[in-house]
């Protein structure tokens, strides 16, 4: 039996700079045609970013500069409601 002190990878989000391990973060990226979309494999190419798994921080609470500014993208509501149909977070209306 192996038993490998594994190394676990941590990210930090770039809403508010926790650092986490990387299974709590989800993953956002931006593709090559300047889509962003929810990654939820965690290797799709293009650049990424990392935002902690809570509701909190999506939605109307989310810091689009922030968000912005990690992908280098402007962040739409529309594309702000499509991630949040992606990740099947409850809705508040
Ligand atoms: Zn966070």
């Amino acid at each position: 039996m192996s038993q490998q002190n594994r190394h676990i990878p941590t990210r930090t989000c770039v809403v508010c700079r926790t650092k986490r391990q990387r299974d709590e973060l989800l993953r956002l990226v931006k593709t090559s045609k300047g889509q962003i979309l929810f990654d939820s494999t965690g290797r799709m190419d293009g650049r990424g970013a990392y935002v902690c798994a809570d509701a909190d921080h999506w939605g109307e609470g989310i810091d689009r500069g922030r968000l912005k500014n990690a992908l280098k993208a402007t962040i739409e509501d529309s594309t702000l409601r499509s991630l949040n149909e992606a990740m099947d977070l409850p809705n508040n209306e």
